[in-house]
């Protein structure tokens, strides 16, 4: 008779994953973010959030964000088409809805790169599913010289996020884990342990109840 196996554990259903980045502007969370959502083999999709700010010109509409006006981002809020919104820097930033309830649904893991006011209000709906993580610059002048370097925004701008940045940096202690970013390939390194060992969380693993059990239903000898 052939016998019955448990299906392997790689086959095994597991709850989807919401990894959160956040950050001061400049402290290198949009490149760590966006490498990792391209870079494949990660399995995680970008959440594309939706943006009243204006479009820097290496940014692409519908790729870094959809650029929407106020008017638009109000009707979205008022439909609830948002899953949280901010005002960040004097513009609104929001994540639509739908590409994360059905991104969930189907089992997939999702990546978002919003600030600590947008992290708490998805905490509050996604709870056990998010994992927060707080990218902090290796200095302050540092962090300006970023800025600088980017040369996308202008020199009022620049001085907005920094300081804007002083009151952000004081929220990492809400965060499940903090990196410094001082080495782009040693935080990638951090972010896959991070992301690897999220995996295997047990509460995560729902499908391994059917695999322990099938197992355990095998005969002996
Ligand atoms: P930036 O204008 O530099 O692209 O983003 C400014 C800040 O807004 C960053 O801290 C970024 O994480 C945050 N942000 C971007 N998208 C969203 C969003 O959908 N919701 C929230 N709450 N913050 C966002």
């Amino acid at each position: 008779m052939k016998q019955k196996t448990a299906p392997t554990p790689s086959r095994i259903e597991r709850r989807g994953l919401v990894l959160i980045l956040s950050s001061p502007s400049g402290a290198g969370k949009t490149t760590l973010t966006r490498n990792i959502a391209n870079a494949g083999g990660w399995g995680l999709d970008l959440s594309i959030s939706v943006t009243t700010r204006e479009r820097r010109p290496s940014e692409i509409d519908g790729r870094h964000y959809h650029f929407i006006d106020r008017r638009a981002f109000d009707d979205l809020r008022a439909r609830d088409g948002l899953l949280e919104w901010a005002e960040v820097h004097g513009n609104f930033y929001g994540t639509p809805r739908s590409p994360v309830e059905q991104a969930l649904a189907e089992g997939r893991d999702m990546i978002f790169d919003i600030d600590y006011q947008g992290t708490r209000q998805v905490r509050k709906h996604l709870e056990d599913d998010v994992v927060t993580v707080f990218i902090l610059p290796p200095s302050f002048s540092e962090l300006r010289h970023r800025l600088e370097r980017r040369a996308e925004d202008s020199p009022a701008t620049i001085e907005k996020r920094l300081a804007n940045a002083r009151n952000e940096m004081q929220r990492w202690v809400e965060y499940d884990y903090v990196i410094v970013n001082d080495d782009l390939d040693e935080s990638f390194h951090a972010l896959e342990s991070i992301v690897a060992a999220e995996r295997l969380k047990r509460v995560r693993r729902t499908g391994l109840t059917g695999f322990v059990d099938g197992m355990l239903a095998e005969p002996a000898s």
